[in-house]
């Protein structure tokens, strides 16, 4: 049996919002613009990490997504001004961000809590150990 580790490398995972412990299992149960809700699974399907970390910790992804909105928000406002050479209309820039922002919720919730788990949680960090195929996150 092969028994080295070929570490995988993390833009990919983070892309496809894989756990950041092994980065092989799914965070999400279904497709960013699927059908089905977006649902979050509980533990890593490949590792058995416990996603939220301890209860409300979700929360503050909230908090994430709000600065994600803020700043899609202002881009768009700029990109709408440079567009249309400096319109003074506010209901184009109103009904232009606030349907984007409507498309783009499903990806704020998603990479809010990405963003959440990769960088902003201490001691979660990637362990190539856990990401081979026999890796098993029974004991
Ligand atoms: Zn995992």
């Amino acid at each position: 049996m092969n028994k080295q580790v070929i570490p995988l490398p993390a833009m990919p995972a983070i892309m496809h919002a894989r756990c950041p412990r092994c980065r092989r299992g799914e965070m999400f149960t279904a497709p960013m613009y699927g059908l089905k809700s977006q649902g979050m699974n509980k533990t890593c399907p490949h590792c058995g990490l416990t996603f939220e970390r301890e209860p409300g910790y979700f929360y503050v992804s909230m908090l994430i997504s709000y600065a994600m909105f803020v700043a899609e928000m202002i881009g768009l406002a700029v990109a709408i001004s440079v567009l249309t050479g400096g319109s003074k209309n506010p209901w184009l820039y109103i009904s232009v961000i606030l349907t984007i922002g409507v498309v783009l919720s499903p990806f704020n919730f998603r990479y809010s809590r990405v963003i959440l788990l990769y960088w902003l949680t201490p001691g979660l960090h990637y362990r190539p150990e856990m990401s081979g195929d026999n890796y098993s996150s029974n004991k």
